[in-house]
């Protein structure tokens, strides 16, 4: 009866409760849902396999890699990589004392404002990862002064978000900020946006991966989930080759 509800809850979670079930020597051979110690093992094993591992690349994979353009990832911030809210302003997404992993003091027309951010679940990990396979670019429509620190605190001295894009670098349209990839790259070949507001993409919907906002949820995934098609994306001569064929996914966020 436990095998048959994992399986209807994730076929992911299948696997994690078969090695739960063979590990678990504590108390029985079977887990059991009452038991302290199975459900240890099981939130144990489960947060392990939310990792990403990096196999070596086969000379097929290596050859083929030199032979297309290194691709460039465009970052949006906010609900995309973070979610962060400011002095005086109550937001239910954020449930009450949860604390913030930095604060961030900024002066906006000579108020000094600060701003909680909550980073999404796993986002180091995936900078880490997605910077060794592209070159990163930040991309928010956010005033620089903010954005410029967010960016900067994720970064953590690794160098790894250097070129950066702000609210001055938006269109605007209608009252919404379009992100205009062109500022970035003028090859459209080798440029991916990922990004919470398909209204920023809307020029180039063929370079887009939609994501679904993040505000708070601990047990998110969305970035650990993009990294095989993120991985995959960097063998292929033109990215919109592929993306093109997402589009109906971006009405979903
Ligand atoms: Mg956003």
């Amino acid at each position: 009866m436990h095998l048959l509800f994992v399986l209807v809850t994730s076929p992911c979670l299948t696997v994690l409760y078969i090695l739960c079930c063979v590990s678990c020597s504590w108390c029985s051979a079977l887990l059991r849902p009452d038991c302290l110690i199975c459900l240890v093992h099981f939130q144990i094993i489960q947060y392990q396999t939310v990792r990403y591992d990096i196999l070596p690349l086969s000379p097929i994979s290596r050859n083929r890699l030199n032979a297309v353009k290194r691709k460039i990832l465009v970052l949006d911030l906010d609900e995309t990589l973070i979610h962060s809210h400011h002095d005086g302003v109550l937001r239910p997404t954020v449930r009450p004392g949860t604390p913030p992993d930095f604060i961030l003091k900024v002066v906006i027309d000579k108020h000094p404002v600060r701003f909680f951010v909550h980073k999404r679940p796993h986002v180091d990990f995936f900078l880490e990862v997605v910077s060794q396979w592209y070159e990163l670019v930040v991309f928010t429509a956010s005033m620089e002064i903010y954005g410029s620190a967010v960016a900067d605190k994720l970064d953590n001295n690794r160098n790894i978000l250097k070129r950066r894009y702000y609210r001055q670098h938006c269109t605007l349209d209608l009252g919404s900020y379009i992100k205009d990839l062109s500022v970035v790259h003028d090859d459209l070949s080798s440029i991916v946006i990922l990004d919470n507001s398909p209204g920023a993409y809307r020029s180039h919907p063929d370079n887009a991966i939609p994501i679904k906002s993040w505000f708070s949820d601990p047990s998110d995934t969305a970035l650990l989930n993009l990294l095989p098609m993120l991985d995959a994306l960097r063998f292929t001569a033109d990215v919109r080759s592929v993306l093109s064929r997402n589009l109906h996914q971006h009405r979903l966020w």
